[in-house]
């Protein structure tokens, strides 16, 4: 399969021979060289996916297609710890957060697995009319053939975010992982092959965003586009749907908020705060990269915090008891590290703020913190995706909400205090599509995920993650026995 892409079941070279060299982050050495999808190839993927969709896939019954999704999840289980250590080597992340990025994906398979067999007991739900005449019927069938443009930050696991309820809905799938990690993708069209998943349902096409991402994006033969990634291509992506009037479920930026009132527990605040922050270096889309403190514990919070981030083990994923590999890429670290350095000119830097002195090479960037930051400065606002937290001080509950909801983005927030009537009270006023109390970044597969404004509308995951893939169909028949007189 090397140099191959995954199409119709088959592992074909790209039509144009082109390849993308995957990099391991943390050493800059080649992995290995992957075939980069043409818009050719995109073509051939989604014509075997539409093959797929009305042919032997889109014959399946939920059932049949939830015993697909089991074999898929015991595969995957299988090949578990290869898994996670090519996810390490392509992505940089520790090897416990892989780990557990695979663990979810498991899970993942198997809970759409369940929903795939529901929806046989949901079709042809009665719908109650007032009207004796006529009986309704509801039906709940799969959109058709999907593209999924995908990013780099937890490769595996947000394809089988995808894929799953995908697959769960009836829907034929073409994935475009990102260009900088496309290993366990592939992956998961080995697996694909090895349970016999009917050919064409899932096509895996790596390839560079501007040529296979826009091919996908705009191609005729896609029902619907389900995008995770930037803002600004998000907005691409979205236009170029726009002419095909198709169906756009967008996944974009955050700079969420996470609210500490002074009855919080310091030592609690300090674990969730670094876990919201620096958990994968902060390539997470919900990180919580605006930390908003009560005037009174801020000296002593900051003070903890720096000891915690200063205390943080860097270096290779593989390297027992690291907590923060490098960033995934060359293109990503220059961004970071320029956004840190209009970050100093703006705030004070009060730790972090450069690579790492013990590494010549690798995109390692110090877990850095900016205090005090003005409310329109560009690290406040900015996107950054990478290990940089901001933090700014409150005197009233009335200031913290106005200073977390102050944004264009809407995915997620936080609030810690002791007080459970002022934690419910923020919770219910923040605007954001996840607010989280007294914590900060759990994710459930059975709950809907995903944010607002410039965060993108989509709802991930649960019950809400299969919907996005099906079309809602109304069958109304005529049952009275008195003759229909039109008029
Ligand atoms: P990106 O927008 O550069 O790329 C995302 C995907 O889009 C990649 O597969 C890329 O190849 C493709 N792409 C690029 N140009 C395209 C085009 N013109 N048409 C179609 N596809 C195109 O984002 P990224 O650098 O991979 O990821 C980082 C950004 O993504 C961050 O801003 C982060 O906030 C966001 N993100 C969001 C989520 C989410 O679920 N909301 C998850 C991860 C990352």
């Amino acid at each position: 399969m090397v140099d191959k892409l995954f199409i119709d079941g088959f592992w074909v070279p790209p039509i144009h021979g082109r390849t993308i060299f995957s990099i391991n982050p943390a050493t800059e050495d080649i992995i290995q060289s992957v075939g980069s999808a043409s818009e050719d190839d995109i073509d051939l993927a989604v014509c075997a996916a539409r093959r797929a969709f009305t042919g032997e896939w889109g014959s399946l019954s939920g059932y049949e297609r939830a015993c697909f999704l089991n074999m898929l999840a015991d595969d995957l289980e299988q090949h578990r710890e290869a898994l996670a250590v090519l996810e390490v080597c392509d992505n940089g992340k520790p090897l416990l957060e892989a780990q557990r990025d695979v663990a979810d994906a498991v899970s993942c398979f198997r809970y759409y697995a369940v929903l795939a067999r529901e929806l046989d007991e949901l079709q042809d739900e009665p719908n109650p009319l007032s009207n004796a005449s006529f009986d309704c019927r509801v039906r709940h069938e799969a959109i058709g053939v999907v593209g999924l443009i995908l990013p780099w930050n937890n490769p595996l696991l947000t394809a089988a975010r995808k894929v799953a309820p995908a697959l769960a809905a009836g829907a034929a799938c073409v994935l475009k992982p990102s260009e900088l990690t496309p290993l366990t993708a592939l992956q998961l069209g080995a697996a694909a092959e090895r349970v016999g998943l009917p050919r064409g349902a899932l096509n895996i096409v790596p390839g560079f965003g501007n040529e296979a991402g826009h091919a996908l994006g705009q191609h005729p033969g896609i029902d619907k586009v389900v995008f995770s990634g930037s803002v600004p291509t998000g907005a691409k992506v979205m236009s170029a749907a726009v002419s095909g009037i198709k169906n756009v479920s967008l996944e974009l930026g955050g700079k969420s908020a996470f609210i500490v009132f002074d009855d919080a527990d310091i030592e609690a605040a300090v674990e969730w705060v670094m876990c919201g922050i620096f958990w994968n270096q902060g390539q997470i889309y919900g990180a919580t990269s605006r930390l908003l403190v009560q005037r009174k514990i801020a000296p002593r919070l900051l003070e903890r915090l720096v000891e915690a981030a200063r205390s943080i083990k860097i270096g290779s994923g593989l390297e027992p008891g690291v907590k923060m590999g490098p960033l995934v890429g060359a293109e990503q670290y220059r961004k970071v590290m320029s956004l840190i350095a209009h970050g100093a000119e703006e705030a004070t830097l009060v730790s972090g703020g450069g690579r790492p002195s013990c590494f010549s090479y690798g995109y390692f960037v110090e877990p850095t913190i900016f205090d005090e930051p003005d409310s329109d400065s560009f690290i406040w606002n900015e996107d950054v995706f990478g290990p940089v937290l901001c933090v700014k001080r409150f005197n009233t509950e009335a200031q913290a909400i106005s200073y977390a909801n102050d944004r264009r983005y809407g995915f997620a927030a936080a609030v810690m205090s002791a007080d459970p009537e002022r934690a419910a009270r923020v919770a219910n006023a923040l605007r954001a599509g996840i607010v989280w109390v007294n914590c900060s970044q759990p994710s459930f597969i059975e709950a809907p995920r995903g944010g607002a404004r410039h965060s993108g509308g989509r709802r991930a995951l649960g019950g809400n993650g299969l919907a996005d893939y099906l079309e809602v169909k109304q069958v109304t028949r005529y049952v009275s026995n008195i003759p229909w007189r039109w008029y």
